[in-house]
């Protein structure tokens, strides 16, 4: 049975260096961290190329969380390899390399492997990559979201640009946005992006949450606020997987799901930041999960102000 949500993206090594420690070759890469987070929320596959130095560890974690792995090639070349660093503000990472290795020569038969696929994430990746897996499918999804990062916004824009024309959503962070709209008020930024393609614009805030811009509408939601935080590494993503995942098992794209969406996203990316690489978002418990979304609902509940004013000089 195809799972009911498809991601396509990197599955990585990862160095990275934060205040609170540093790792190597650990397991990343876009696909992998949403397809972690997705996968306590619906059936989940990967599409991703590595290379022989890819451990099994990293197999096995996909596959301890019950990912399908069909669609991820092993090529010659070795895995895509970035190195990043961050300093105490945690709300951006310095890239110090991507070593693109087999990323170049990937190229997706999705159809092959997932030929009718309901909720599709273009995960961060390559564009001509994201353009081509929409073009390959026989029938358009349900839902198609896309992101991407700084990297493809200044090497290849038109890319990126063709794509854009094509999704649904689009989750970009803060200084992408701006990045790609050349405007520096995220409304009118919001605006610029609308015009481009995707009716709904996710913009990840880091620590300050998400602004969600649906059809004229804005949703906000805060991040949940957590005192140690190890490693910010994968959070855009665990949030992306945990949204789409969260969608695709309801089904639907209305305001209200979406919305929901949007709180499973950020209470799984504050699971992902709370460990370096994948760890804090292995093995959660239900009543781990259950409990940090009630909480979340709790901290961001409040019931309509009344509309009753005291009035100056009347
Ligand atoms: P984020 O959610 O933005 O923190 O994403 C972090 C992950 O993105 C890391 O695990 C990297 O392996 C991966 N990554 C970094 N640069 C790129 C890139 N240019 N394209 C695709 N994935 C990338």
């Amino acid at each position: 049975m195809t799972p009911s949500l498809i991601i396509v993206g990197t599955v990585a090594l990862d160095d990275v260096k934060t205040p609170f420690g540093q790792v190597k070759n650990a397991l990343g890469g876009s696909a992998f961290f949403a397809g972690i987070s997705a996968s306590y929320w619906t059936n989940v596959g990967v599409m991703a190329i590595v290379g022989p130095d890819y451990p099994s560890r990293g197999f096995e974690t996909m596959k301890d969380r019950g990912i399908d792995v069909a669609g991820i090639e092993v090529s010659k070349e070795p895995s895509f390899h970035w190195s990043g660093e961050y300093g105490f503000d945690l709300s951006s990472a310095k890239t110090l390399k991507t070593d693109l290795n087999c990323l170049l020569s990937f190229n997706p038969d999705i159809a092959g492997v997932y030929p009718s696929v309901h909720t599709l994430f273009l995960a961060n990746i390559d564009p001509e990559i994201q353009k081509k897996v929409i073009d390959d499918l026989p029938a358009r999804p349900e839902i198609i979201a896309l992101d991407t990062m700084n990297f493809w916004i200044e090497n290849k824009r038109e890319a990126l640009l063709d794509v854009l024309g094509l999704v649904d959503i689009l989750t970009i962070n803060e200084g992408e946005a701006r990045m790609l709209s050349g405007e520096s008020n995220l409304i009118s930024a919001a605006r610029t992006i609308s015009a481009m393609g995707p009716q709904i614009l996710i913009i990840k805030r880091g620590e300050y949450g998400a602004m969600v811009f649906n059809r004229g509408k804005i949703f906000l939601s805060p991040a949940y606020p957590l005192e140690s935080l190890k490693d910010p590494t994968g959070a855009g993503d665990s949030f992306a997987g945990g949204f789409l995942g969260y969608m695709a098992s309801e089904g639907g794209k209305d305001d209200d799901t979406l919305r929901r969406g949007i709180i499973v996203g950020s209470v799984m990316a504050s699971f992902c930041v709370s460990e370096f690489s994948s760890a804090g978002m292995e093995n959660l418990s239900p009543l781990a999960l259950e409990a940090r979304l009630c909480e979340f609902s709790e901290q961001t509940n409040y019931r309509p102000v009344s509309p009753v004013f005291r009035m100056l000089g009347g």
